[in-house]
């Protein structure tokens, strides 16, 4: 964190390569490279492949070429990326290469008492969640990706496993793998977000005791963006506003762990034309939004699409129609950005 005693800033973006980046994407790293160079922090790039089954091969490359296409650079990140400068003393900056410091963390909670095994498939776990009225939410998407909607997260878990003895567990790991999850404690999390104002979460109501690595042995986002956050040294997350709800799953992790939290920043995201229940759609690319993979190959000019990016975000005009991310830094600041 320090060098003789000063605290080195570094800011961050960290894509999954499980689906090619689109506006929306871009948008949310021009604004935390932003954020972090207009006050001359550091930045790092992280590769979020913990979900190995829904990465696809080369597609990390390719997205980190694209960000160095529109122009912008990072200090820190895995060593195939363009420009990158320097190995850090932080990497690998891969998560797939990070699992040993997730089981530390892990061990870590468990001394704590904060873990336990749990036994639940998904089915059952929907099934009790109906049982108590609690949620029906539609199907939970896996725990290795970042939650991008309340409907990723499933159904609130009801402890089915929370209070088994050391008797049941040993017999049930006979015929089946763990997954692990954290004890939630009941108590409200509040922050200050830098762009969404004040915000309170209840971890306990909301999601229930989540899992920290599923039966697989695939660790969970949850888990793997706090311990990376803090191990990369990262100061100010600056990120999309679906991710939200999730800093207070992390923050609880920071605080069992003794790690210093980071300051938060959701920026907007951006919507697409109505869908076809009328309401703007969120851009994805299942949504069919274009992507910059698109835009590069029919030989967009990226400063064009730079410039669309900071209108969409009000930091600057109709009257521009080009520029550069680093010609957007002496108007930058977070507090400007439209909400
Ligand atoms: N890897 C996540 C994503 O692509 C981002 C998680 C984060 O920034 O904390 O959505």
């Amino acid at each position: 964190m320090s060098v003789s005693g000063r605290t080195i800033e570094r800011g961050r973006f960290a894509p999954s390569p499980t689906g090619e980046l689109h506006l929306g994407n871009a948008r949310t790293a021009l604004l935390a490279w932003l954020s972090a160079r207009s006050r001359g922090a550091r930045f790092t790039m992280r590769i979020e492949d913990l979900d190995r089954p829904r990465c696809r091969p080369g597609l990390a490359e390719k997205q980190l070429e694209e960000l160095a296409w529109l122009g912008l650079d990072w200090d820190e990140g895995p060593e195939s990326a363009p420009p990158h400068t320097e190995a850090g003393p932080h990497g690998p900056y891969r998560q797939s290469q990070r699992g040993p410091l997730y089981d530390r963390a892990i061990e870590q909670l468990r001394e704590g008492g904060h873990v336990y095994d749990c036994f639940c498939s998904r089915a059952q776990i929907r099934a009790a969640a109906d049982a108590l009225h609690s949620n029906d939410r539609a199907d939970a998407t896996s725990e290795a990706s970042a939650p991008h909607g309340p409907q990723d997260d499933g159904p609130r878990y009801p402890g089915t496993c929370a209070n088994l003895t050391a008797a049941e567990v040993a017999t049930r790991r006979k015929s089946r793998a763990p997954a692990l999850r954290l004890r939630v404690p009941h108590e409200p999390i509040s922050f200050d977000d830098a762009i969404a104002g004040p915000q309170q979460f209840d971890p306990a109501t909301e999601v229930g005791d989540f899992i920290l690595r599923r039966a697989d042995g695939v660790h969970a986002y949850q888990l793997a963006v706090v311990v990376d956050d803090a191990a990369m040294e990262i100061t100010e997350v600056v990120r999309g506003a679906d991710l939200l709800a999730s800093t207070a799953r992390q923050m609880l992790l920071y605080r069992m762990l003794g790690l210093r939290i980071p300051s938060w920043a959701h920026v907007p995201l951006l919507f697409g034309p109505p869908g076809i229940d009328g309401q703007p759609q969120r851009l994805s690319k299942r949504a069919g939004a274009e992507t910059l993979s698109t835009m590069r190959a029919r030989g967009d000019d990226p400063r064009t699409i730079v410039a669309q990016l900071a209108r969409s975000s009000s930091l600057v005009g109709d009257e521009i129609a080009a520029c550069t991310p680093a010609e957007l830094l002496p108007r930058f600041a977070l507090a400007r950005l439209s909400r």
